[in-house]
């Protein structure tokens, strides 16, 4: 299953950000989900909670699902939400331009990823929740190939 390959790769990603502050275990995930990443929102909470259960042993993990717009930029300036997400491929969305009808690269929306990571917080402070993009931003994104290089300025 798709999502459920997605939530086991969430999850071991969400592990290694909390290791990377010393803790073995984790209470609270936010997972952000593109619009155009072909993911139903449902189902990979679903199937994080199973996931959760069997790969990490914490069947009371805290999980939130966000959903983010697919967005994207063009070099002539233009910029918004693309109409055509709809018969866009999951890896190559073929999106054009409503201006100069260039080829859109999605900036957003497009992939999975791991926003947060909840770590246990002994001193009930302010410091528990911490931002796991530094920690991920090259493993956490379950969708995507590096579909990024902007190949289409030359
Ligand atoms: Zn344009």
């Amino acid at each position: 299953m798709h999502e459920f390959s997605i939530a086991t790769q969430v999850l071991e990603a969400a592990r290694e950000a909390a290791a990377d502050h010393g803790e073995d275990t984790f209470e609270g995930i936010t997972v952000s989900v593109g619009e155009a990443s072909h993911v139903n929102p449902d189902q990979l909470e679903t199937c994080l909670e199973a996931a959760a259960d069997s790969t990490v042993g914490e069947d009371d993990l805290t999980i939130t699902v966000e959903t983010e717009s697919a967005y994207a930029e063009c070099d002539c300036g233009w910029s918004g939400e693309p109409e055509t997400i709809d018969r866009a491929l999951a890896y190559a969305p073929d999106l054009t331009c409503p201006d100069c009808e260039d080829r859109l690269e999605l900036a957003t929306g497009n992939e999975c990823r791991l926003m947060s990571v909840t770590i246990p917080d002994e001193d009930d402070d302010d410091t528990g929740e911490m931002d796991a993009n530094g920690a991920g931003s090259d493993g956490t994104t379950a969708e995507s190939p590096t579909e990024n290089e902007a190949d289409a300025t030359n």
